[in-house]
């Protein structure tokens, strides 16, 4: 049987092109009558958190994606986490060592920068490869003597490696331009390639469809399948979500994460409909259909390869024909009120309203940037007695810049960023907050302006910016 599956890494918001991936993997495999499977990769222990984790969960399952098996309902192959499988990765490597398809790697960050810049100045191609490995003896004494080390796994000097894919047809890379990838790492975690390769292996996934960043991977996921002697599944390299400008879809271009999709107040069925036109069309070109529709129709080689545009404009108005065409009075009530009376979103509120309130009529007026998308704003709300708009612009893009790099969106962690601004351009707290608190609340008689950002998200907030940049 079928069976296909997401791996998303939980180190930030959920993404839209996870999504993008994950429904046609669903697709395929419903198609099939197969299964779909979600695997968390987690081996960057560093970026991880389990916060990222039950969000893409949360917001794979809000967009209507289903998975037959994953690690919150557990199924025949799990853990379905790889930090929980971590110590079979291990025997993995080391098997590979002892096949003389791998080896220990003691070399410092630094001594191989210098062994690629002596290649260079050769002539050589700088690339790691296997000729790194030390007689038996050597590498004995220090494993003995507890040096840290890699496992590299071992790739051909030279040559083509061909890679099948039932888009591309065959994919030829140079062996020249593999490098001897790390398997397993110094912290005893496996890289990706070795903990992906392993467990697409033991849960049996037979079809990998993912985004066309991981074509230059797959040379190495080829070997690897040869030196353990597995089959390797079917795969297909999707294309990249574009910006209406053609560049690659980027949150500093565009939201990308699925939560402020949901926080703007879009359906999940038209967003799902739409990432399913994103380079695949349904054989009677109709723009509106459902997931079920599409599974029924699913055909993987109507993909065109030609990067789709993923346009917040297009999608305003394809949602707006579910508004109109498919949600009866009562629906539309149903989900409006689900929207705006959600008691997680009115939770979050209440400490800043409660206060300021006398009336329950007071409420929408000084909390309506909250349920808002972007804000209408003038030249004039701008205008202050200490910056001229010069300096308002600098406050702005320079926080919109910050805050692009915040990988943890938490009210102290903006603060501490909004402070550093501050203070190297030697403003006084007050006056910095001004354009901020025009920029997110639209007035600057708001409550707490950092509890508003951490509510409303990265992606709200960077929109935001933006907006009053423009
Ligand atoms: P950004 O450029 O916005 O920072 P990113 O590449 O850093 O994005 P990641 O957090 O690395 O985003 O990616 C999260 C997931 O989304 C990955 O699985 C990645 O494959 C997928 N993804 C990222 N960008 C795109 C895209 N343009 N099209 C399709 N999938 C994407
Ligand atoms: N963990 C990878 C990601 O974040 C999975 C890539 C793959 O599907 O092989 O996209």
């Amino acid at each position: 049987t079928v069976r296909t599956r997401i791996a998303p890494s939980p180190t930030g918001d959920p993404h839209v092109g996870t999504a993008f991936v994950a429904l046609f993997n669903l697709c395929f495999a419903r198609q099939h009558g197969g299964q779909f499977i979600l695997r968390i990769e987690d081996t960057d222990q560093v970026r991880s958190t389990d916060e990222s984790e039950q969000d893409i969960l949360r917001a794979l399952r809000w967009l209507g994606l289903e998975w037959d098996e994953g690690p919150d309902m557990g199924g025949p192959h799990g853990p379905y986490r790889q930090s929980e499988r971590k110590e079979s990765y291990r025997q993995y490597a080391l098997n590979l060592v002892t096949k003389g398809h791998a080896f220990y790697c003691f070399r410092t960050p630094e001594e191989l920068e210098a062994i690629r810049e002596e290649r260079k100045a050769q002539g050589l191609n700088p690339g790691i490869k296997g000729d790194l490995e030390l007689p038996e003896e050597e590498v004995k004494r220090r494993l003995d003597a507890g040096d840290p080390y890699v496992i590299r796994m071992k790739v051909p000097e030279n040559g083509i490696c061909e890679i099948e894919d039932m888009l591309r047809g065959t994919i030829e890379i140079d062996w020249s331009q593999v490098d001897s990838q790390i398997l397993l790492k110094s912290d005893g975690m496996p890289t990706y390639h070795l903990a992906n390769v392993v467990d697409d292996h033991l849960m049996e996934i037979t079809h990998v469809l993912r985004g066309e960043e991981w074509i230059n991977s797959a040379p190495k996921h080829k070997l690897l399948y040869d030196y353990f002697g597995w089959d390797m599944p079917v795969l297909c390299h999707l294309p990249l979500l574009r910006n209406p400008d053609k560049s690659k879809l980027s949150k500093r271009k565009n939201p990308t994460s699925i939560n402020f999709y949901e926080r703007m107040g879009f359906l999940p069925e038209a967003v799902t409909n739409y990432l399913g036109r994103m380079g695949w069309s349904m054989p009677d070109e109709r723009e509106k259909f459902t997931l079920d529709e599409m599974i029924d129709n699913f055909d993987i080689q109507r993909v065109s390869l030609g990067g789709p545009v993923f346009d917040v404009e297009k999608l305003r108005w394809l949602n707006g024909q579910w508004i109109r065409d498919e949600l009866s009075d009562d629906q539309f009530i149903e989900r409006m009120r689900h929207w705006w009376f959600n008691e997680q979103a009115l939770r979050d509120l209440v400490p800043h309203i409660k206060g300021r309130a006398e009336v329950f009529s007071d409420v929408a007026p000084m909390a309506s940037f909250m349920f808002s998308g972007m804000l209408n704003l003038k030249p004039e709300d701008f205008s202050h007695n200490k910056l001229d708009e010069a300096q308002v612009k600098r406050v702005l893009q320079f926080t919109l810049w910050k805050l692009e790099a915040q990988r943890h969106w938490a009210k102290d962690n903006i603060f501490a960023d909004i402070k550093t601004l501050a203070k190297a351009m030697e403003l006084k707290m007050g006056d910095f907050m001004f354009a901020i608190f025009v920029a997110i609340a639209g007035t600057p008689n708001s409550w707490s302006v950092m509890d508003s950002m951490a509510i409303l998200g990265p992606d709200m907030t960077r929109s935001r910016l933006r907006h009053a940049l423009e």
